[in-house]
């Protein structure tokens, strides 16, 4: 088949009826795209129609086209460097696969190892524990926020005793930015990302997420936090970018999974922008926070000291059941 016409070609120009089986094994008249085998619209009525004129549909354009295309990703792919210097080592050690692959991995560990030990140490890697993270959160975030320490309250399915690190409510200036003037808590966590971060990650999240489900009280008041948050050593950037390069137990996708599952129960991130050393006048800016509903971003205060409500609607929690 023409692959310039296929790619080129309008479906509506080529269509013809064929007989397709459905999964419930009846049969029924639909078009078909006689160039790239794909259907066009749904069933049409058999009424006073004689199935036997109709070809069948033919499923087999569609398993060429496919086949096509992996021979020429295939052809392509032995063409590059890496192709060609994986089969050089494989060639000239008289590796089999199985050897390959425990090379590769092997080295895969090493590299990483390289990667981390290169990545700068900040001011921030200092924050190594669950009170200094609080400790430098509180002054960072005391002039935006009203800030409640170790608040009690009770999950609401199982009334539950339950403690939050913090809770806050935002200031006026925030307020009139957009911030929801409603309160809401973080939980404050220190993952050392070469030990069981799969675990302590999952718990993290999950205790987070109970919060979000609880009653506090603050001044005689009773709240249910508007949202939730997160806040540790990887919401510094220096800090993730070490979890980030391990690919070899596969951090950043067990990390972005946990980030888009917590957000669907109303947890978000809260990530600290570190400040920026101007190049020429050495001016060293501000410290700026950002808070991500997975990779939403809802609110940030940058390295100006500028607030911006970035999608309010991300902040919300969604219904429970199906939420698509
Ligand atoms: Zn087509």
């Amino acid at each position: 088949m023409d692959e310039n016409l296929i790619k080129n070609h309008k479906c509506d120009e080529y269509l013809e009826e064929r007989l397709r089986r459905k999964k419930n094994d009846s049969i029924g008249i639909v078009m078909q795209c006689t160039i790239c085998g794909k259907q066009k619209g749904g069933e049409k009525s058999s009424k006073n129609r004689n199935l036997r004129e109709i070809k069948p549909f033919d499923e087999q354009i569609i398993i060429d086209i496919e086949k096509a295309n992996k021979d020429r990703t295939d052809s392509f792919r032995k063409e590059t460097f890496y192709f060609k210097l994986y089969e050089k080592i494989k060639k000239d050690n008289n590796y089999t696969i199985e050897s390959m692959y425990s090379l590769l991995k092997s080295m895969l560990s090493i590299v990483i190892n390289d990667k981390v030990n290169n990545i700068e140490e900040s001011e921030f890697c200092r924050l190594n524990n669950e009170p200094k993270l609080i400790k430098w959160l509180i002054e960072f975030l005391k002039n935006d926020f009203y800030i409640a320490q170790e608040l009690k309250g009770k999950y609401i399915l199982t009334k539950q005793n339950v403690k939050v690190d913090l809770m806050l409510y935002p200031k006026k200036h925030l307020i009139e930015n957009g911030f929801a003037n409603e309160y809401f808590a973080i939980e404050v966590k220190y993952l050392e990302p070469n030990h069981d971060m799969f675990r302590k990650g999952s718990e993290m999240f999950w205790q987070t997420m109970t919060y979000k489900d609880s009653i506090f009280k603050i001044k005689e008041k009773e709240i249910i936090p508007k949202f939730t948050l997160v806040f540790t050593n990887l919401s510094f950037k220096n800090q993730r970018e070490k979890l980030e390069c391990r690919v070899d137990v596969d951090m950043p996708s067990m990390w972005r999974a946990y980030t888009h599952l917590a957000s669907h129960a109303g947890v978000g991130i809260l990530q600290i922008l570190e400040p920026k050393v101007d190049f020429i006048t050495k001016e060293v800016s501000q410290i700026g926070w950002q808070i991500f509903f997975a990779t939403r971003e809802y609110f940030t205060k940058d390295r100006e000291g500028n607030y911006k409500l970035n999608n309010q609607h991300v902040a919300k929690k969604k219904n429970a059941g199906n939420i698509s």
